[in-house]
């Protein structure tokens, strides 16, 4: 459990108290509300209603520029994930600094090519189930690589670029047996999951494929999870995959490309530490092992590069006390924002405008009839009145990705704030809008 924080800087440079409060509002004063760059909190929220979410460009930007820069030292590919955050308008953002992507799905790829038709030379497929129609898709577009994760995906996948006379670039995704230490549901890289192929059978798919006309094997994939903060996994995955790559080019396998998948975690608890310093233990974690191997490094960060850059904005409904329990009800739930109720997991949330000194320890909820509809358990925050403002704090991945109709509930408005200019990226969606689909 983590007091609530007020420091002047949440999560530089995206977010902070502070500003000229031009529109003085009564009892608020200068320092005591909380921005998103250059554009007040409250006044979205104003503007926009609640739930909404909200992006700072500049933090996307400014992770995507320290990726680059951490890797300088290594000819390298960033391919954003997009099953983070796909919002067009981020995808937009994020092509526009020059980055590649990794889709899991032929809807993703979809997304992809609306932001920008030229992006697919730069697009690996990633999953464990791609289906025919999927793989159609990625061929007739052109992407760089299919991370392969199967033999009978193998097969298909050779049936189909020859039903098509096309020919596949591909990686097999390992799975180094690694631990990730992270949560189970989003640890990937060991034998008991899904994912990948067991180093030791990778071999003999390698060797299937290089007898395939319609594959052209070029690379080695591995991902091992997500919300990884110990980069001594990463380092352990890329020892592994690095030994592979020199047999397998021992076998006459020709490997340009090596993959090292995605995961690096961000602090979810406290203030972020520092970005460049985290960003440079992973880049050496990671390149260490490949050193003399004259590979082409692929990067699939999702959640470290969009993560912090998001808040979700919450007015509290009503205040309720059941024998000595607090609770506040808010107008997001976790059809909204998913993450607390499906992993457990803790977001920070904090006033929009300082108010009350006086802390109390209350469960922040949700409307959705299900007890797993929650956001922070006895949670210490400021004395908080019906109708004020909650941020809840880095939701930016894995956030609004994951947002359903449950309770008939319309997925929430998404903003993306770059310096003082706002622009809507998603539109809240109306109850019309859910039934659209669904016989009258
Ligand atoms: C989810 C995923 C990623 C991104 O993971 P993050 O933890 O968001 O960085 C990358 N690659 C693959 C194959 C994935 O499934």
């Amino acid at each position: 459990m983590k007091p609530a924080r007020h420091s002047q800087t949440l999560r530089s440079p995206a977010l902070a108290y502070g500003g000229a409060t031009s529109d003085a509002t009564p009892g608020i004063t200068r320092n005591e509300e909380l921005y998103c760059e250059a554009v007040a909190l409250r006044s979205l929220a104003t503007r926009h209603g609640t739930p909404l979410y909200v992006y700072s460009a500049a933090m996307i930007r400014a992770r995507l520029k320290a990726f680059a820069r951490a890797f300088r030292g290594v000819p390298h590919t960033l391919c954003y994930s997009v099953k983070a955050n796909s919002t067009l308008g981020i995808l937009r953002l994020v092509a526009g600094e020059g980055a590649g992507f990794d889709v899991v799905s032929g809807g993703e790829l979809q997304r992809v090519l609306r932001v920008n038709r030229k992006a697919a030379g730069k697009v690996v497929f990633s999953g464990v189930g791609k289906t025919a129609a999927e793989m159609e898709l990625a061929l007739r577009s052109g992407i760089m690589l299919f991370n392969i994760e199967s033999a009978s995906e193998l097969n298909l996948l050779a049936a189909t670029a020859a039903r098509l006379k096309k020919q596949a670039a591909i990686a097999i995704r390992v799975n180094p047996d690694v631990s990730a230490k992270t949560h189970p549901y989003i640890s990937t890289g060991l034998h008991q999951h899904k994912f990948g192929v067991p180093i030791l059978e990778a071999q003999t798919l390698y060797e299937r494929a290089a007898k395939q006309p319609t594959l052209k094997v070029e690379g080695v994939s591995v991902h091992i999870g997500s919300q990884i903060t110990d980069v001594g996994s990463f380092q352990e995955s890329m020892e592994r995959v690095a030994d592979l790559v020199r047999t397998l080019r021992e076998q006459g396998h020709d490997i340009r490309y090596i993959d090292a998948g995605g995961g690096l975690g961000i602090s979810y608890e406290g203030a972020q530490g520092s970005f460049e310093k985290q960003i440079g233990a992973y880049a050496r974690a990671v390149t260490a092992p490949l050193r003399g191997l004259r590979l082409h490094l692929l990067l699939e960060p999702g959640r470290s590069i969009v993560g912090p850059s998001g808040v979700l904005l919450t007015r509290v409904l009503y205040r309720k006390t059941n024998n000595r329990k607090r609770f506040l009800i808010v107008d997001a739930a976790m059809n909204d924002l998913l993450r607390p109720s499906l992993y457990g997991a803790y977001h920070e949330i904090v006033p929009v405008v300082r108010g009350s000194r006086e802390i109390e320890i209350t469960d922040v909820v949700g409307p959705i009839c299900e007890t797993g509809d929650f956001f922070a358990r006895d949670r210490k925050l400021s004395l908080t009145s019906e109708g004020d403002l909650l941020a809840i704090l880095d939701v930016g991945a894995y956030g609004s990705v994951l947002g359903s109709n449950y309770n008939t509930r319309g997925r929430a408005a998404e903003v993306l704030v770059d310096g003082a200019k706002v622009r809507v990226i998603r539109k809240r969606e109306s109850v019309e809008d859910q039934m659209r689909l669904e016989a009258r």
